[in-house]
Parts: C-alpha cells; sequence; structure tokens
C-alpha cells in the first residue's frame, strides 16, 4: 500500500491540492490573458467606486442652508412700498412674515387692503393691485 504513494504520507492534503491547480489551471491561462483580466477587473473596480460615488452625492439629505436658500430662491421681488413679495412660478402676492418663519401664505386681496389668512400673523398692507377710483369733481355752488 506505501509503495504505491511514497509520498503522500507526508504531504498535507491543502499542499497537495495548490500543487494541483498549479500544475493544470494557471498554466492553461497565458500571462497576456491575466494581465488583460486584471487591466478589466481594475476598470470595473474603477468604475463601480465613481458610481457609488455618484450616488452618494445625488441621494444625500440637502443640508440647512441648501433648504433655506431653495425656499427663499423660489420668491421673485420685494415690492418695498407695500412690503410684501411676489413668486416666481405663482401668481399673486406673499407674507413677508411667513416668509421669514419658511412658511409660504398668499395674501387675500379685498378691496384696497391685502391681508394674510393666517390666523397668527395678522399681517395686512395696501392692496398692491387696488387702483383707486377716480375723486368725483368738486361742485361748486
Ligand atoms: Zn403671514
Amino acid at each position: 500500500m506505501q509503495g504505491d504513494c511514497s509520498g503522500c504520507a507526508q504531504m498535507p492534503v491543502i499542499a497537495l491540492i495548490e500543487n494541483a491547480s498549479k500544475r493544470h489551471i494557471a498554466p492553461a491561462i497565458p500571462q497576456t490573458l491575466l494581465l488583460s483580466l486584471c487591466c478589466l477587473l481594475l476598470l470595473i473596480i474603477i468604475l463601480l467606486v465613481i458610481w457609488v460615488i455618484y450616488l452618494h452625492r445625488v441621494y444625500r439629505e440637502p443640508t440647512e442652508a441648501e433648504k433655506s436658500r431653495a425656499f427663499h430662491d423660489q420668491f421673485d421681488q420685494f415690492l418695498s412700498k407695500h412690503g410684501v413679495w411676489t413668486h416666481k412660478t405663482k401668481s399673486g402676492y406673499f407674507c413677508p412674515s411667513c416668509k421669514a418663519r419658511y412658511f409660504e401664505s398668499q395674501l387675500v386681496l379685498h378691496g384696497s387692503t391685502a391681508y394674510c389668512p393666517i390666523n397668527e400673523c395678522h399681517f395686512g398692507t395696501s392692496n398692491p393691485d387696488h387702483i383707486a377710483p377716480p375723486r368725483p369733481p368738486k361742485v361748486l355752488i
């Protein structure tokens, strides 16, 4: 029995497997192909890292400063004569007190006045769209 495999008794099983894989697998793949496969694998790893960085930037939570800037950027201009804001995409006028508290509140126009519909706000001003009717001519008696 020991005559068939004289060196097997001293060699561990793992070393036998390593020797077998080196003898049969490694010579089957040429060195140039191994180099190309390694370069391709490196390229794939680099592309995956770039993809992970891109996804991290796209789906991250915006900071408080970015949220504040995005909120205030939706307003167009401040009409200092009446103290109200206009919106870039919506019609009407908006309350400056509510805007300071990061709340969008469109003013209700009623006759010559404009007021904020929010109960806690109590902001009111003159209606920017109101045109005063011409005064009747004085009648001299
Ligand atoms: Zn308000």
